[in-house]
């Protein structure tokens, strides 16, 4: 069947209001549910094709996400559909006031290929919940997940509900031609635009999920062990393929010795090295070209070695980083960690304000006033203080960037309210009318 008439089919169903209703919500959830945990196996390996990424890995930043999403949407489904009370103005009385919450109706979910179940179902997952019917395209980039999560949707779930279409940039431009009731994109800021842009046309709200630099900044009141370990942790995972990967790291002058070589120890200690089990490698060779290009090898303070069949990168740290070095002029998107010094805190912050404004941003420091001033005057998606990447696993904060990095947000409540409308509805009684509102306007009125 074209796609064009399988979106026909979603807006007809969703006319008949069978995905509004609660029970059959919460249905297709659990058979959700159920078909990942057992398709487990199948999942593992389709992503160990697409990126040698390691089964504990992929349980933990993948299947254990996105079964926690589903769990949370059941348990909560009730709360977030009852319409809310809220208060009357003077104005309105003798009244009522209530927001309802509606679904959308036809929403397209873009996924991207670097966490490629968490980034493509979690986002379904929400839609569903909020009673919408979808359209998933995954990332052709992962071509083995995408088949996997076709096979296993396309095989359990009516296309008149839910939909994943296979395809890259051609199939993409062809969808972003249909009309949809809201478009959720996850990708880079170029493509977003293009998006966006399509979006336009018929006046489709988006969700943006975006990426950009991330910097986290490490300062001489860090307790510098803790920092360098969750560092070099959320910078390698995924051999750096990650989304909210801190990108540059900017090191206070008086302990950046010290601490390039905790780094250091903590890279071998976890023993990051391409076959090892525990390190990905690049997704494509087109990335790993892009990547090796970005290795100044007058700058490599460890690592910086390559393996281009096996598409391996070492996990690689550069010192002495100017912000005109070409690596700092783009997202890097994989494990090189250019560390740039600095001697006072503020020129640190400038120093990002100067950027666009980042998906993620962390600070490693334990004085109030520093962590004060990193989250009164940088503007960022979400980030931590002494840590990295773990804001994004609390369901009970939002997910999304700001400017550059992206438009709008998702995960637990806010991704249920990303694929509704929030709908407004007064009730008036039918006595007590104030009579003062109608004309003909006497003096006596006007003067009231
Ligand atoms: P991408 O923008 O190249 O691709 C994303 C999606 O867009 C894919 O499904 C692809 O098929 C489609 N696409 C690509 N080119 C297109 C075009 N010209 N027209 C229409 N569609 C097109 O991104 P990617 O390489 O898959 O992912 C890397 C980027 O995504 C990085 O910038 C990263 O920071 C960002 N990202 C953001 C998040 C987030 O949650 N904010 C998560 C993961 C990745």
């Amino acid at each position: 069947m074209e796609i064009q008439e399988i979106l026909s089919e979603q807006k007809m169903f969703f006319r008949t209001q069978k995905t509004g209703n609660i029970r059959f919500r919460k249905m297709y959830l659990e058979k959700l549910k159920d078909l990942i945990i057992q398709n487990e196996n199948v999942l593992y390996e389709a992503i160990d094709r697409d990126f040698g990424k390691s089964e504990f890995d992929t349980a933990t930043t993948e299947i254990s996400f996105i079964l926690k999403d589903i769990s949370y949407y059941l348990k909560n489904l009730n709360i977030l559909t009852s319409p809310k009370k809220v208060r009357t103005n003077l104005a309105n009385q003798i009244g009522k006031s209530r927001i309802c919450t509606d679904p959308l109706g036809c929403v397209l979910v873009i996924g991207a290929w670097n966490y490629p179940y968490q980034l493509s179902l979690s986002p379904v997952i929400a839609a569903l919940a909020a009673g919408n019917c979808c359209i998933l395209k995954p990332s052709e980039i992962a071509a083995h997940t995408s088949k996997a999560m076709a096979k296993i949707i396309n095989d359990n779930f009516p296309p008149e509900y839910v939909y994943v279409y296979e395809g890259g940039i051609e199939e993409t431009t062809e969808l972003l031609k249909l009309r949809f009731d809201k478009i959720f994109f996850t990708g880079s800021t170029k493509v977003g635009k293009i998006v966006y842009k399509a979006a336009a046309e018929h006046l489709t709200p988006v969700t943006l999920e975006l990426g950009g630099k991330s910097p986290v900044i490490v300062t001489k009141n860090a307790s510098l062990e803790i920092a360098a370990k969750r560092i070099v942790w959320g910078k390698f995972l995924n051999a750096g393929q990650t989304c909210v990967a801190p990108d540059y790291l900017l090191i206070e002058e008086t302990v950046q010795e010290q601490f390039l070589e905790l780094l250091r120890n903590y890279i071998k200690e976890f023993r990051y090295e391409p076959g090892s089990g525990h390190y990905t490698r690049i997704i494509n060779l087109k990335n790993f070209q892009r990547l090796i290009q970005l290795i100044d090898k007058e700058k490599i303070y460890y690592g910086g070695n390559y393996n281009e069949e096996k598409l391996y990168i070492e996990p690689t740290i550069l010192s002495n980083v100017d912000r005109e070095d070409d690596v700092m002029q783009e997202e890097i998107f994989g494990p090189i960690l250019p560390a740039i010094s600095f001697d006072n805190f503020n020129t640190a912050l400038n120093s990002v304000l100067e950027m666009e404004k980042p998906l993620s941003a962390y600070l490693f420091s334990n004085s109030q006033e520093e962590k004060d001033a990193f989250t009164q005057k940088l503007s960022f998606g979400g980030g931590c203080i002494n840590d990295v990447v773990m804001h994004l696993g609390n369901e009970n904060l939002p997910f999304g960037g700001v400017g550059n990095s992206g438009i709008g947000s998702y995960h637990g409540k806010y991704g249920f309210e990303t694929f509704s409308h929030q709908k407004a509805v007064l009730e008036r009684a039918t006595w007590g009318e104030p009579n003062i509102k109608y004309p003909p306007y006497s003096e006596q009125k006007l003067k009231w």
